[in-house]
């Protein structure tokens, strides 16, 4: 049986979320009164009101494309922007609040104390730096402090978000970032046009976002077995509770993700040491979860792949407290459970907004 993600949605909230807190309304209140948002709608992100420009399905970037077929309707409204804009751009927010769960979806786990020596993930590795020997190109803002945070996109859970749920891009944000990407590549003397880094910019984002989407697939996986609010009161409650620490281990990952991502989608495109030097760039612009990224995308091994497995497990062990079976010493065994953070959404999903 394969089933549609609203199909998917509609079981969660009519019967897998009333196992895991029976004591909650029944979902199917929630479900008569959610919609897919519709261009036009107002949506609020951040207690922001947003109106939707463009409601879209889900993109999937095949290595063989050409880059017009990688662009829809409104990305290329946003490039054609951003190219008469040129230097003096017209919309330029600058800073913005990094929320990517942006809905007030409660915290259902214990009062965890968090920063032991057991949810640590050491992330001393090699950071990555620039490839070539070109250091002395220096974008401004690289190395920028930890109160730099931009928000480009949103990912709203299908937990707190129902029907609404997806993938929410800020146009302005989109915007923000090709700019900022655009003049890194031009001091370092890159032949690239707005347009392929819009699509770069784009590109990443998505997989970043879409690594935000994975983490709730296999948070709902391992509620089918346990009916416990492993997403809700764990993965969420501990993303609220360690927002822009080291500890925000799923800003790491999801950079990491991304990183991984980009890197094969866009190899046929751009040399692998201008796509490298371009996340490098923009990574070491973000707040320390993101930028931890660097830590671990040189490994060959993929290493973070073995951290992310502490990290699920870091989140396992806080429903099981003082259980020895659980605990970051375990994490080996998140190996057999392959294709566990599989995403849900597909190319046939409706997930995909730009606000
Ligand atoms: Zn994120």
């Amino acid at each position: 049986m394969n089933y549609s993600i609203s199909q998917l949605i509609e079981i969660y909230e009519t019967e897998l979320s009333t196992l895991i807190q029976p004591s909650n309304p029944s979902g199917r209140m929630r479900l008569s009164t959610i919609s897919i948002p519709v261009k036009g709608q107002t949506v609020t992100l951040s207690n922001q009101q947003f109106r939707i420009e463009s409601v879209e399905r889900f993109m999937d970037f095949k290595p063989t494309s050409s880059i017009d077929d990688l662009l829809s309707d409104e990305d290329k409204k946003i490039i054609h922007e951003l190219e008469a804009e040129g230097d003096t751009p017209i919309d330029n927010d600058g800073e913005f609040d990094d929320d990517p769960y942006p809905d007030p979806d409660q915290l259902s786990g214990g009062e965890w104390d968090i920063g032991g020596e057991g949810d640590q993930i050491n992330m001393n590795d090699h950071p990555a730096g620039f490839m070539e020997n070109d250091s002395d190109v220096k974008w401004k803002d690289a190395n920028a402090g930890d109160d730099k945070e931009t928000t480009i996109a949103y990912y709203r859970p299908f937990h707190s978000a129902g029907m609404a749920f997806g993938i929410y891009y800020k146009r302005n944000g989109l915007k923000l970032k090709t700019r900022l990407i655009f003049e890194f590549c031009r001091q370092r003397g890159y032949q690239v046009t707005r347009q392929q880094v819009y699509l770069i910019a784009k590109i990443m984002t998505q997989f970043h976002e879409i690594y935000h989407h994975k983490v709730e697939s296999i948070a709902s996986r391992i509620e089918v077995v346990s009916r416990k609010p492993i997403y809700l009161g764990g993965f969420s409650n501990w993303y609220k509770r360690t927002r822009g620490l080291a500890l925000c281990y799923e800003e790491t990952f999801a950079n990491c993700y991304a990183y991984q991502k980009t890197m094969q989608v866009l190899k046929p495109f751009l040399p692998v040491t201008a796509l490298h030097n371009m996340m490098v760039f923009w990574f070491n612009a973000q707040p320390t979860p993101y930028r931890n990224a660097l830590q671990l995308i040189q490994n060959k091994t993929n290493l973070w792949r073995f951290k992310e497995n502490q990290f699920f497990e870091i989140i396992l062990n806080k429903f099981f407290p003082g259980d020895p079976r659980y605990g970051k010493q375990h994490s080996k065994v998140w190996s057999m459970f392959t294709h566990g953070s599989h995403p849900y959404i597909n190319t046939n999903s409706n997930v995909y907004f730009i606000v």
